[in-house]
């Protein structure tokens, strides 16, 4: 099968004929329609955080598609169902966090595309437990964004415990981001869309944004602080650690900001502002399986669309180049 692989870091993907998968115990395997290409992708290509992936490494974590075999003791799934691949391929089940309802903070977890390989190929071996059904409605190209994007600006804009009403900050729309700015309309919140790109700021006012602002041209902070006294919520997508203190600065007091984006780096943060005007600072990673659905239900109910641009496999290359500098605005897919 063709795969895009990571043999060493911080150099193109080498495109590779590799042999397929074989689905092992409660496994199954999946012919790849298609994969969103995230900038999580280019922080594994690049080496970014602390803990690495080992190379070689095929990356993708949007992938969808039809399962095409089963191995044994697969009970969930059946040849022909259409699913999806997200980041979390496996949790333990057992541990704390997931008898909790944590299983994306299990300690024994697997992440497809980078502890095991990902839907960068032909096709992807997904856990029968984990491979997400998708909506008959749903298109292939709709939705792998989903899988990770949308999923993860979901669970973030949650998190953010934001009510209806509320002013929220979506900081970075590019490929989450974009997502984010509906997810938010969808919850009935008032968006801040910020960005530092005129052309994604558009896509985002079209997609609902009430207000945007590009913080090359205009101080988020001293703007949102005089005209409606700090926003109640940030979701920063963005990635950039400058990005992070400035959502800080632009919460009223009170405010939460919740961390999406993974550049590799820190921010300075302010004990006195934090304690004095008690602001709430959260990570979050991905969605557990249960997120996954609600994500995919609320996107169907308020008619939640990625703005897509399909590739091909053979320009992986070109189009991670792209997602590090000015990317179109949106997610690009790759069909398969
Ligand atoms: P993207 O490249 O499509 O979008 C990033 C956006 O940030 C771009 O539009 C860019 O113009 C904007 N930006 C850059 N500097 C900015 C600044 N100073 N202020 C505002 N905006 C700025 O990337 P993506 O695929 O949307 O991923 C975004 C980040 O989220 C990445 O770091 C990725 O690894 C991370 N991520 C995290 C999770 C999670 O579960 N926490 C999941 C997926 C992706
Ligand atoms: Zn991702
Ligand atoms: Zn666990």
């Amino acid at each position: 099968m063709r795969a895009a692989v990571v043999t060493q870091f911080r150099q193109p993907l080498e495109l590779r004929d590799v042999p397929i998968p074989e689905p092992g115990w409660g496994e199954v395997l999946v012919r790849v329609k298609a994969c969103g290409v995230c900038h999580t992708d280019l922080h594994t290509i690049h080496g970014d955080w602390p803990v690495k992936p080992s190379l070689p490494r095929i990356p993708g974590h949007e992938a969808v598609g039809e399962i095409v075999a089963l191995g044994p003791g697969v009970t969930r799934h059946e040849v022909g169902d259409r699913v999806g691949v997200p980041w979390l391929h496996q949790a333990c089940g057992r541990c704390d966090q997931c008898m909790s309802g944590w299983e994306t903070l299990c300690d024994q977890q697997k992440r497809s595309g980078y502890d095991v390989d990902g839907g960068f190929a032909d096709y992807v071996v997904a856990k029968d437990d984990f491979a997400a059904r998708l909506p008959s409605g749903l298109s292939y190209q709709q939705a792998a964004p989903l899988m990770c994007a949308g999923l993860t600006v979901y669970k973030g804009l949650m998190m953010t415990d934001a009510k209806p009403g509320d002013w929220v900050v979506v900081s970075g729309v590019g490929g989450l981001g974009h997502l984010a700015v509906q997810y938010a309309r969808a919850m009935g919140f008032q968006v801040i869309a910020t960005d530092i790109d005129d052309p994604k700021l558009s896509l985002a006012a079209k997609l609902g944004a009430n207000l945007t602002l590009n913080v090359r041209l205009t101080d988020p902070v001293s703007y949102l602080q005089r005209n409606i006294g700090g926003a109640h919520a940030a979701l920063v997508t963005a990635v950039s650690p400058a990005a992070f203190g400035q959502a800080v600065g632009m919460m009223r007091p009170g405010g939460t900001v919740v961390l999406n984006g993974l550049p590799p780096g820190d921010f300075p943060l302010s004990i006195y502002d934090m304690v004095m005007r008690a602001i709430t600072l959260r990570g979050s990673i991905v969605g557990t399986r249960f997120d996954l659905d609600r994500a995919l239900d609320l996107a169907a109910q308020a008619r939640i669309e990625a703005t897509v641009h399909p590739a091909r496999l053979e320009d992986v290359n070109e189009v991670l180049t792209k997602l590090e500098g000015s990317a179109l605005p949106g997610r690009t897919v790759l069909e398969l």
